[in-house]
């Protein structure tokens, strides 16, 4: 019997087979079960017209056995088999798999594709070191057997085989120092990983189950049990209409493949027919994984290609904003070997994932409006990866999610969407009104809020560091622009009172320059406001920059240190002001106190620190005696 030689790729793959060191070696049961599901396939459609083939649909099957003594585990299938040519052209020359188009092109060492897609039969290699395929062709008498070590080449030969079908028998690799191959060789192991990758798979994957019971007519006489189990349960849920697939069924789905506790908030069903057709089961999780905000959470769903897992998570179906979407996308449009690199490019993939991303959105707006304590605990759980989502590349996804942002307001202290705040608002007002702080009930408190509140205006209320950031990236909604009540700016004075003031913060301009002086750094000028109403102080921003924001800023490693350019108020109408303008004209010192306390106490109000807190209850106790 003369050794054949593999064609010079085959021989390439081959070894890059035997010598991976990839740790999803796990896949080539995959592979082999998806050949031999292919190979049933094509015996079934043959039985549509072929009165030959005498088969059931029950009678098509795959199964798999273990000979640990051996250490053999055998796939077996009664499909279509293969001649001997078949054989030699099947299994000596490499199929036209996209992996090695990729691997070609990538010489790489580190780029590490195996597994990650179809890589079809000679992942074998990974795990055995002999491979034998014992085939006979459907209608033909004589059966072929195809054996090969590895690189140096393969045989083929007659041999005996009953039924048509295929027979992959791989001796496993012994273990080594990394390697643990054995658990290939158990039983565990390989129910697993029939679940994880083929539980879909439309034939029975069988397999004589081994287990302890008790002896009949015993009480504590065990003896071992062979019986036949069938692993996988075949149907993909997603196949069934949606009226079909009850919430247990789903929840229990949910919770099996996405390792959570906690049944999903929603599953959404899309099955789509057109420039692109697959189905899509998505799920909204309840709440966010631990590691969700961290590095370490890698989004994307799984996808399959016809009911065949071919990648765990694809991360190109998920925008950022929607990565704590799980799920999976089935199509019959994607190869079953189709690779990384090439996936990326997939105009299939690219369709699937704008309709995904469509649907997404359309199915949390239908949730705000349908169930909305449901998206408020929705929004509670991932609304700040939504609110990221209006930061990040330069607010490119903007618009795409200012619908579905929320933030508490001063109307019921409730979360409101940015729709809701428009509908609301006052006529003739033309920017939203927000403020910042630590907690609603700060905010609430904020001097610059009472005059805005008495006046009837509705103030969104952003208590978390990314809210003002996303706010201003967004810069409006709906052509209503958006004004921090602690911004200098707020335009809410007639032109008859803003000449008013003008002129008050001229008169007193010696006052005002001095009371600065006191501060020193901390502010860029002191001025009267008529913003105030009960409260005697307060701190406001100019520009771009609020105060809030330099917090945010200055708490990052990468600080660099800016600062919000700020203006101290006092209240025109406060008992206070009165009191400043005499002590100007009879009392300097008492007044630079009196400076430093109200700017301490605008700065406690902020959240802010005050530089010398002992210097200052001095202060207040002096003027108490
Ligand atoms: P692919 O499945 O992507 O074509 P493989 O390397 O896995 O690539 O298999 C090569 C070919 O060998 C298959 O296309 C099929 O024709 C044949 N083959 C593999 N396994 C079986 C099987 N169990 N029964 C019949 N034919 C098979």
């Amino acid at each position: 019997m003369s050794k054949k030689q593999f064609k010079a790729e085959s021989k390439k793959l081959m070894d890059m087979m035997i010598n991976s060191i990839y740790t999803h070696k796990e896949i080539f049961l995959r592979e082999l079960i998806s050949n031999a599901s292919d190979a049933l396939d094509k015996l079934y459609f043959r039985s549509l017209t072929d009165d030959s083939v005498n088969m059931n649909r029950e009678d098509y099957q795959i199964r798999i056995g273990i000979d640990k003594e051996h250490r053999t585990l055998t796939i077996e299938d009664n499909g279509c088999g293969m001649s001997a040519e078949e054989l030699e052209n099947n299994l000596g020359v490499i199929a036209k798999s996209g992996s090695y188009d990729f691997k070609a092109q990538n010489n790489n060492a580190d780029v590490n594709i195996i597994g990650q897609f179809g890589v079809g039969f000679y992942s074998a290699f990974m795990v055995s070191d002999n491979v034998t395929v014992r085939s006979l062709a459907f209608g033909r008498d004589q059966a072929y057997c195809w054996s090969s070590k590895g690189v140096d080449g393969y045989t083929i030969e007659p041999c005996l085989k009953e039924g048509h079908g295929t027979k992959i028998t791989l001796h496993i690799k012994e273990d080594t120092e990394n390697e643990n191959y054995s658990e290939f060789l158990e039983q565990y192991t390989i129910m697993s990983l029939v679940k994880k990758y083929s539980d879909f798979i439309r034939y029975p994957i069988k397999m004589m189950w081994e287990s302890n019971k008790l002896k009949e007519g015993t009480e504590n006489e065990f003896e071992k049990v062979l019986e036949e189990r069938t692993l996988n349960s075949m149907i993909p849920l997603w196949k069934k209409s949606k009226n079909e697939i009850t919430k247990e069924e789903a929840d229990r789905f949910y919770r099996e493949q996405f390792g959570d506790w906690q049944d999903p908030a929603k599953m959404i069903l899309s099955k789509v027919e057109g420039s692109a057709t697959y189905t899509a089961m998505l799920f909204i999780p309840k709440h966010a994984p631990f590691d969700y905000y961290s590095k370490n959470y890698e989004k994307g769903l799984q996808l399959y290609s016809s009911g065949v897992m071919i990648m765990e998570k694809c991360a190109d179906l998920l925008p950022d904003y929607f990565s704590f979407v799980k799920g999976l996308v089935d199509s019959e449009d994607l190869s079953l070997n189709i690779s990384r690199e090439m996936l990326q490019h997939d105009r299939q993939l690219k369709i699937i994932a704008t309709n995904i991303e469509k649907k997404i959105k359309s199915e949390l707006l239908k949730m705000q409006k349908e169930n909305r304590r449901e998206y408020e605990e929705f929004f509670k759980a991932f609304g700040t990866q939504l609110k990221f989502g209006m930061y990040d590349d330069f607010g490119a996804h903007k618009d795409n999610l200012a619908d579905l942002v929320m933030f508490p307001s001063s109307f019921e202290k409730k979360p409101v969407t940015l729709q809701e705040y428009c509908d609301r608002m006052k006529e003739g007002q033309d920017t939203i009104y927000y403020a910042c702080g630590e907690s609603i009930d700060k905010i609430d408190l904020l001097p610059q809020a009472e005059l805005i509140k008495e006046k009837g205006f509705e103030i969104l209320y952003l208590t978390e560091n990314v809210d003002e950031f996303a706010i201003q990236v967004l810069a409006s909604y709906k052509d209503k622009t958006f004004t921090n009540i602690s911004n200098e700016n707020l335009q809410l004075d007639s032109d008859e009172e803003k000449e008013e003031l003008k002129k008050l913060n001229e008169d007193n301009k010696q006052l005002l320059e001095d009371m600065k002086g006191y501060i020193g750094e901390g502010v860029t000028a002191v001025r009267f406001t008529n913003r105030l109403k009960s409260h005697p102080v307060c701190l406001v921003s100019e520009g771009a920059l609020s105060l809030e924001m330099e917090k945010v800023l200055s708490s990052m490693p990468n600080n660099t240190g800016v600062k919000a350019q700020v203006v101290m108020e006092i209240n025109k109408d406060h008992p206070i002001s009165e009191k400043l303008r005499r002590l100007e004209e009879n009392d300097k010192e008492k007044l630079e106190k009196y400076t430093k306390i109200l700017y301490a106490q605008a700065r406690l109000i902020e959240g802010l620190t005050v530089d010398n807190p002992t210097q200052l209850s001095n202060m207040i106790c002096e003027l108490m005696i």
